[in-house]
């Protein structure tokens, strides 16, 4: 049946244990793939040697699965994969739709951190490799934001697909692994709108059909903003039913007293509606989860 061909995914960046918001978004992409009788993946984004550590990719599957909240499949880890993603460079090199970079974060500076639309770097010098500037225009039907326009985005910033010291970029091994894995749906944190527009245009270039794609509200704090490792968002506890049943509550489910964690997400996935959190952006941390 159709509904079996729903492929979702969870895709951490290690650079940190897996905090509250984190948990709250892992969730969402399990509630929604299991309310349509997919399959939920947990997918390790560790291309960033610099900042990764695999002590976190440990710490972040074991907690997940401490929430039982197991991946269906193998867990992927991105940098085991670098030779594909050298690989698909390569064919945009062949398309002239990338080009080489030399610039500094100072000489950048000068052009408000955008890239100036030239540059002279050859390939002898270390240089890393930048995506052409775009004139087109990208929409994406979110199910939860409504109907996202991107226009300046893709003209302004030339994002960088491979860095000048090897590591390739986000951008670059989200599509490629999206698309490898065959993943229908991405459910995923407002915070990743931004970057919407680059991965569609990725996906054009390659000649991929994008997966759908919905943004679920960041939880904000006090000052407005998201709560993440870089504002030292805390560790969760693992295997903690007080914690599950909170994190469902920024989702809109309120369960009255389920005995377990197992019974918990079994009544989640029942529960779960993303209409309910309709075209919200941010959900302010309430009072008693200050400690998140
Ligand atoms: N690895 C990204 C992050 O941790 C998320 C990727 C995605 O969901 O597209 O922010």
């Amino acid at each position: 049946p159709m509904h079996n061909l729903y492929r979702g995914r969870f895709a951490p960046s290690p650079t940190g244990p897996l905090h509250f918001g984190s948990l709250v978004s892992a969730l969402a992409s399990y509630l929604d793939a299991k309310k349509h009788h997919g399959k939920w993946i947990i997918r390790i984004e560790d291309v960033d040697g610099t900042r990764c550590r695999t002590s976190f990719s440990k710490q972040i599957t074991d907690t997940l699965n401490s929430y039982h909240l197991f991946s269906d499949e193998t867990v992927r880890v991105q940098s085991q994969h670098t030779e594909m993603y050298e690989q698909l460079l390569s064919v945009l090199r062949k398309q002239q739709t990338i080009f080489p970079c030399n610039c500094t974060r100072q000489s950048l500076a000068q052009h408000k951190g955008n890239h100036p639309f030239v540059c002279e770097s050859s390939l002898d010098q270390p240089h890393s490799w930048r995506l052409k500037t775009s004139l087109t225009t990208y929409q994406c039907q979110d199910s939860i934001q409504g109907t996202l326009h991107f226009t300046d985005d893709l003209k302004n910033n030339c994002p960088v697909l491979k860095r000048k010291d090897g590591y390739f970029s986000y951008q670059l091994a989200v599509v490629i692994d999206d698309h490898q894995q065959n993943i229908t749906h991405l459910v995923r944190g407002a915070d990743l709108i931004d970057t919407t527009a680059q991965q569609l245009h990725l996906y054009h270039l390659f000649g991929w059909t994008p997966p759908s794609i919905c943004h679920i509200p960041l939880i904000t704090n006090h000052s407005g903003d998201k709560i993440s490792k870089q504002n030292h968002a805390k560790p969760i506890q693992n295997n903690n039913l007080p914690t599950l049943l909170r994190a469902l509550h920024y989702l809109k489910i309120d369960l009255v007293s389920p005995l377990s964690i197992a019974e918990a997400l079994s009544l989640a996935i029942k529960a779960w509606d993303p209409n309910k959190l309709k075209e919200m952006k941010h959900l302010p941390l309430e009072e008693q989860d200050l400690h998140f």
